[in-house]
């Protein structure tokens, strides 16, 4: 199995993390997950576009440009031959004796790249997922796929041990974000989802998933709501780059709506899938 580092495709068995690397010490560093469906890089502009300014917000330097790094990631695709599945890379800091402050002169950042199959199984996109509700405890700059994970580790945790699939975030009661995802709620047909602020990421999925809906007219609005309104809510559904689009039929133990997925998510579902098609083949 081959590898990214540093630009170079290598083995696996060659890397090894530098107790010094800023990433391992500090989370100093940034992240991007990419899905590939039939051997091709699904919406890669769009992901390695927020790479890139995910970088630039935390003044990270990366020695590639999007087209180079899109260049690595279709030969470790080839190496692979990975045909379904997803590219996890990341940049950090670089390798420096532990300092809060960036390194002076700058130094390298570290790039790594891997691929990991994924074999289609849509138990959960078919029959829905269970959530829990938490308090959105996070920084303010959840908008940059920043290595920090740590409040949205915990969150996933307690939905863990709720035997949940999601924790649904809010902040002040107003709904954010999933802890590995984003989620929108439909009301009286209409989809409404967290607008693109510091508060959430703004996932690729999510952008997807908004541009299916005013290509298909179905209403759409970016714009914030209640913890009150997603428990009434006829639909809610999260979307992410490995979980594309899933129905929630559960929060903290309540059903969403009747308790199984509904048209409009599945109607997404839908259109979701025939976008992949129409990108990478079927
Ligand atoms: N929010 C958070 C906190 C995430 O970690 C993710 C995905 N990893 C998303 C939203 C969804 O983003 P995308 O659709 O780009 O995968």
């Amino acid at each position: 199995e081959k590898v990214i580092l540093n630009g170079k495709i290598t083995l696996k068995t060659d890397i090894k993390v530098d107790f010094e690397d800023r990433g391992y010490q500090f989370g100093d560093g940034i992240y991007e997950v990419i899905r590939v469906y039939n051997g091709q890089l699904f919406t890669s502009k769009e992901h390695l576009n927020r790479l890139m300014a995910s970088a630039k917000s935390i003044s990270l330097a990366i020695p590639f440009t999007a087209g180079e790094i899109e260049g690595h990631l279709q030969q470790l695709i080839q190496e692979n031959q990975l045909e379904n599945g997803m590219i996890y890379m990341q940049f950090t800091r670089g390798v420096s004796p532990r300092n809060h402050a960036f390194p002076a002169p700058a130094i390298d950042s570290v790039y790594v790249a891997y691929t990991k199959p994924i074999l289609h199984s849509s138990e959960n996109a078919t029959a829905g997922v269970k959530t829990i509700l938490t308090e959105d405890i996070r920084w303010l700059r959840c908008d940059i796929k920043s290595l920090n994970l740590l409040g949205n580790i915990l969150a996933k945790q307690k939905a863990a041990d709720a035997g949940c699939f999601e924790a649904l975030q809010h902040r002040d009661g107003i709904v954010t974000e999933g802890s590995s995802s984003n989620v929108s709620i439909v009301i009286n047909g209409k989809v409404k989802t967290h607008p693109a602020t510091n508060l959430i990421l703004n996932g690729i999925s999510r952008q997807v998933m908004l541009g299916l809906c005013k290509d298909n007219g179905i209403p759409f609005s970016e714009q914030t709501y209640t913890t009150e309104e997603l428990l009434q809510a006829d639909e809610v559904f999260l979307s992410s780059t490995t979980a594309e689009i899933l129905p929630v039929i559960e929060i903290d133990g309540k059903a969403v709506g009747n308790g199984t997925p509904g048209p409009f998510t599945r109607k997404l579902q839908k259109l979701f899938q025939d976008e992949v098609a129409k990108q990478c083949g079927s």
